[in-house]
Formats: C-alpha cells, sequence, structure tokens
C-alpha cells in the first residue's frame, strides 16, 4: 500500500510568523517576494529551519504542498530545506469556502481522491476536523499547528506513529 499523503501548509508550520525571533532556535531568516503577497512593495520575512526538510522527507508519507504559496513553495521554500520539487495543490481563494470550513478542507480532500492523509497547517479547526471525518471516506489527521511554535519534535512523533496505526487497522489479528 502507498503511504498516506502529508498536505504541508508554510506559514504557521515551516514559518512560525508568530514567534519571537529569539524564541527560534536552528532557524534562518529570509526575505522573499512570493507573488501572492498582498503588500508587494515590503519583502516578507520568513524565518525557516532547515532541519525541517529532512525531518519531513524521514516521514512515511507522500509530501504535497497546500499553501498558499503554491509553486512558489517549489521555487522559494523547498530549495532553504532541502526539499526536492512535491507536487502542489493549487488553492482557491479564502472566500470560497462554505460551511464555515476553512478554505483550503474541501479541496484537500477532494485532491486525495479517498485515500488517507494527514494535514499540518495552522488554520484548522474542529470544525474541519469534524467535517473531514464525516465526509472523507479514508482516515485523517488534521493537526493544527501553532504559529507561534511551529513544527515541534512532539508533531514529528505524532506523524510518525500515525500511519502504523493505519496499518493496524487495515490488517487486523
Ligand atoms: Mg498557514
Amino acid at each position: 500500500m502507498s503511504h498516506p499523503l502529508l498536505f504541508v501548509d508554510v506559514d504557521g508550520p515551516l514559518n512560525p510568523f508568530r514567534a519571537a525571533p529569539s524564541d527560534l532556535e536552528g532557524y534562518t531568516s529570509h526575505r522573499m517576494r512570493p507573488e501572492g503577497w498582498e503588500y508587494p512593495a515590503q519583502p516578507l520575512d520568513v524565518r525557516l529551519n532547515p532541519d525541517h526538510g529532512e525531518e519531513l522527507l524521514a516521514l512515511p508519507y507522500e509530501l504535497v504542498w497546500a499553501t498558499t504559496w503554491e509553486h512558489e513553495a517549489n521555487t522559494m521554500i523547498g530549495p532553504v530545506l532541502g526539499l526536492p520539487e512535491l507536487p502542489v495543490v493549487e488553492l482557491p481563494g479564502w472566500a470560497d469556502a462554505e460551511h464555515g470550513l476553512f478554505f483550503k478542507t474541501a479541496v484537500l480532500a477532494e485532491y486525495a481522491q479517498g485515500r488517507p492523509f494527514a494535514w499540518i497547517d495552522d488554520g484548522i479547526t474542529e470544525r474541519d476536523r469534524v467535517w473531514l471525518a464525516r465526509n472523507h471516506v479514508a482516515d485523517v489527521l488534521a493537526h493544527r499547528i501553532d504559529p507561534a511554535v511551529g513544527l515541534w519534535e512532539k508533531d514529528f512523533d505524532l506523524l510518525a506513529e500515525w500511519p502504523p496505526a493505519l496499518a493496524a487497522l487495515d490488517f487486523p489479528g
């Protein structure tokens, strides 16, 4: 069986934009000008931990970008982390979400085509988790990351442990 998908958001999990810079050990600072950034006169301060690429690649998932950076995640973020080019989910605008859901939720379920997936994002709420449990036929781990902290050891541990739990469900006894 192929690995589950892991949908990866940039701002929040990889770029903890609400953290005090002094709290971010192991991070490097970058000034970037992504096309979708709403204040093009000002570069965006992005803080990334170069170790996160290797840690993500070590997880038993197929990584997919699920971020408003879209294809610029591959050209701007991935190279800093040492990630290869990854598939990208193309996202609708913020206003297009229904049922009070986060705007990515239904799009990711559609992209997964019935496959199990994990998702790390600072925008996930309980409403998204409930909707996914009711509407996605396979298992989902929708894991909210605090944008004041970013991805942390316990998050990698949780992600590493989740797929074996699925395997146990697939092959009882
Ligand atoms: Mg985010």
